[in-house]
């Protein structure tokens, strides 16, 4: 089967006065067509990189990435069926919003009527025909995002690749943009490439998850996959909260050198059966649950998601909590990465 992008031992190293930056280090990756595809990580870890090689804007060092089966390591970002939305938006400034969406059709030397019909379309499909004629700085950040979608998507891509582009919005129009955003993409039916460095964001949106880590691809697996069953360390703390136990105390609580287990699998409970206990150091209300933080004499911490149930109140910070879980509660984690 052809996939819609695949990266085969990509790496791209910059020079760094006279170190040497690697950026992305051995990537191996398979993106099918029709799907909504992100890369995860923090700042720092290789993912803008790795879309700007696929794009065609950082040549790779080493490797060879493939669109639909055909080799476009070497060709430059407009012989290749991608569009890219940047961080930043990279609208123009002195041109009104359907000059921005139709401008790559104008460059095409598409006439004018029917370049400005398509962008016409094309601000329908994101819902804002009615400020065709205004500049982007007349625009709040959501309508200049989905402006930059339009404009994007009027080269009619096979695959689009979108760079943290709800980052500079605020958190209420990110979560309607996340939302509005995967809706497009199915109806389209584009290959999204989506780079965030927001767990919420991605485990919410996306069909397959990659998590970048210093510039390696650790772990790619569905947004359920990854939670329930990270293979690394860093994958369990990077995604979600983690208490994760590892020497004689993980062989001891789970029966395996290094394991994990999510806060809201624990309960607190009586002394009876307790598998470890502590005192309650701290506890942080969240609207729907405590977190609980409980210490332990001489062995790491453990957190404890608390529900909120009507009536209930927290445990008291210096009272002692008696930890319990169910023994499919720890994962246990590949003990050779950090
Ligand atoms: P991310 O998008 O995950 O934050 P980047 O891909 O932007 O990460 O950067 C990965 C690493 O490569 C960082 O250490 C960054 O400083 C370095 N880097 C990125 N671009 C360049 C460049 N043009 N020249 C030198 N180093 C770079
Ligand atoms: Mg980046």
């Amino acid at each position: 089967m052809t996939h819609a992008v695949s990266l085969s031992h990509v790496s791209c190293i910059f020079a760094s006065g006279k170190n040497q930056v690697r950026a992305v280090d051995g990537v191996s990756l398979d993106v099918q067509a029709g799907e909504f595809f992100t890369l995860l990580g923090p700042s720092g870890s290789g993912k803008t990189t790795c879309l700007r090689m696929i794009g065609g804007f950082t040549l790779p060092t080493a490797g060879t990435i493939t669109i639909n089966g055909q080799d476009v390591s070497q060709q430059p970002p407009y012989a290749r069926p991608v569009n890219t939305v940047f961080q930043d938006y990279a609208l123009f400034p002195h041109m009104t919003v359907l000059d921005n969406v139709a401008y790559s059709q104008m460059v095409k030397g598409v006439p004018k009527a029917a370049r400005e019909a398509k962008a016409m379309q094309l601000l329908e499909t994101v819902q804002l025909p009615e400020i065709a004629q205004r500049k982007p700085g007349q625009l709040s950040g959501g309508q200049r995002q989905r402006v930059a979608l339009a404009r994007a998507l009027i080269s009619e891509p096979q695959v689009l690749l979108l760079d943290e582009p709800l980052g500079a919005l605020d958190l209420k129009l990110r979560e309607q943009m996340q939302s509005e955003l995967k809706t497009l993409q199915r109806q389209l039916g584009i290959t999204f490439i989506f780079v965030t460095h927001d767990q919420h964001e991605a485990l919410s949106m996306s069909d397959r998850i990659g998590i970048f880590n210093k510039g390696r691809l650790e772990q790619v697996a569905t947004p359920q996959a990854l939670y329930d069953a990270p293979s690394t360390r860093f994958v369990a703390e990077f995604v979600g909260a983690a208490n994760v136990f590892d020497g004689d105390d993980a062989t001891r609580l789970c029966g395996t050198p290094v394991a994990m287990i999510r806060p809201e699998r624990i309960r607190l409970g009586a002394s009876d059966g307790a598998r470890t206990s502590g005192v309650v150091q701290e506890t942080q209300y969240f609207g729907t649950f405590w977190r609980v933080r409980v210490a332990r004499e001489g062995q790491a911490s453990v957190l404890v998601e608390v529900p909120v149930a009507a009536g209930s109140a927290p445990p008291s910070v210096g009272e002692t909590a008696y930890l319990h879980w169910a023994d499919d509660a720890a994962h246990a984690l590949n003990s050779a990465s950090t």
